[in-house]
């Protein structure tokens, strides 16, 4: 059997991890690369394979780990892709939209001339995520199923987002586990993750691998802000993950003003997607903490900006308010123009809620640059930089150490993805000192026989 790291190696993006069994040639993950120029370059070469993938399995819908998939398919895939109910009604959204936001960037760019390429050309467009979708095959949790007569797999919880899933690989012979990306023991809405108790080879991702969240409270931290700002007549813009984040967000709004902790200004949910994304979160309550009536009222505590229009009207409002918009690493959609807005004055604040890919906009705001680049042109950024650290939906290396201690005996090699060079470097070391197990930090391309 051979495993071959085609993402997600030494970087956090890219997610895809290509196995080949005896009879099968099956695809973990299918992400996108994001951030660097020189990782986003990766998308555009065509998918590196000798052979054809037989399947695709996904961990769960964020676009690091789905976002390829249009690729793929319009590259001549034509076999299942296998995702729980919640990661295939996310990835309609998700797909779709990343097809949306490149066909109107590479307008804009055509528009204004600020693209090195005549004409800019989208990576991807909104029918090529239509065309991915139609090979959606929705598996349920914790059941058994067949790729081929000697391969099974099946998905269990990773209490990550919705839908979110790590993979169990069975041959005759061996097992494999993939963790996706894994949430934390005592998430704010999600549950937690399932104890994996044994694998041959364990592929674990490292994000945090040489950190630990913040032991801020988020209620807190986050209704200061909210209260300074509005002290100051400013607004709170909120670049945040459509899928996932902005829920726990509306939930952490809700009850700041359930307890009167925050002043009564608006708050808009500025994205496209919001609406589907939390009726989807309405429609799996299972997989959350949070009890149906309640999340009724947290889908209410925001007013829904439809239209671009609507929000352009927004930008230009001088009143102190709450903008949620994405794309959580500012990387594009609404919350750039938001950004471009409202960034240059110091009443304002931008409040970053999760991890932030090197050299992306968020990043470097986070890091202290004073100027971002948008849509051609430079923006001074004067607005109050903040965030929200203790928000994530990944385990530290602590809880990942924890989490790691609850096998019954160790896999023969762990390999670490999903991570920069530090983090998986940094949580290879933890796991050699602490439990004495072979780890592997495997390069990009870099292929195992196991
Ligand atoms: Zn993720």
């Amino acid at each position: 059997m051979k495993l071959q790291f085609l993402g997600a190696a030494e970087t956090v993006t890219g997610s895809k991890y290509l196995l080949e069994t005896d009879d099968k040639t099956i695809l973990i993950d299918c992400g996108l690369f994001q951030g660097l120029k020189e990782l986003r370059m990766r998308n555009w070469e065509p998918f590196p394979l000798t052979k054809s993938v037989d399947a695709v399995i996904l961990t769960h819908a964020h676009l690091d780990h789905s976002g390829y998939l249009p690729l793929l398919v319009r590259q001549g895939f034509k076999g299942p892709i296998y995702a729980t109910e919640a990661t295939r009604e996310l990835c309609e959204i998700l797909l779709r939209d990343a097809g949306r936001i490149q066909e109107e960037d590479a307008s804009l760019a055509n528009k204004y001339g600020y693209s090195k390429h005549k004409p800019a050309m989208p990576l991807y467009t909104e029918q090529d995520a239509i065309n991915a979708l139609k090979y959606f095959q929705t598996i349920d949790f914790d059941k058994d199923y067949s790729l081929g007569k000697e391969t099974q797999f099946r998905a269990s919880r990773a209490g990550h987002i919705l839908g979110s899933a790590i993979i169990t690989l069975r041959t005759n012979t061996t097992t494999l586990v993939f963790s996706g990306d894994l949430g934390r023991p005592n998430d704010l809405i999600m549950q937690p993750p399932l104890q994996v108790t044994f694998a041959d080879f364990l592929v674990l991702e490292s994000t945090y691998g040489n950190r630990l969240h913040s032991q801020t409270n988020p209620f807190d931290q986050l209704g200061n802000i909210i209260r300074t700002t509005v002290q100051r007549g400013g607004t709170v813009i909120i670049p945040s993950f459509a899928v996932g984040r902005t829920q726990t967000l509306l939930y952490l709004l809700y009850q700041l003003k359930e307890a009167n902790a925050i002043p009564a200004v608006p708050i808009y949910l500025d994205s496209p997607m919001a609406e589907d994304a939390t009726d989807i979160f309405l429609k799996h309550c299972s997989e959350h903490k949070i009890p149906l009536e309640v999340c009724k009222k947290v889908c209410k505590i925001a007013m829904y900006v439809k239209t671009g229009d609507d929000s352009r009207k927004l930008s230009s409002d001088a009143s102190p308010k709450i903008i949620i918009a994405g794309s959580g690493m500012a990387e594009g959609g609404r919350v750039l123009d938001h950004i471009k807005n409202y960034g240059p004055d110091s009443k304002n604040s931008i409040v970053f809620t999760g991890f932030q890919a090197p050299m992306t906009r968020g990043d470097r705001l986070l890091r202290g640059e004073k100027e971002v680049k948008i849509r051609g042109a430079m923006v001074p950024i004067n607005a109050h930089i903040e965030m929200l650290d203790s928000l994530s939906s990944h385990a530290d290396y602590k809880e990942t150490l924890e989490w790691l201690k609850g096998f019954k005996q160790p896999p023969k090699t762990v390999f670490l993805t999903h991570g920069e060079e530090s983090a998986s470097q940094a949580l290879k070391k933890q796991i050699e000192d602490q439990l004495h197990w072979n780890v592997v930090v495997p390069r990009y391309m870099q292929e195992v026989t196991l």
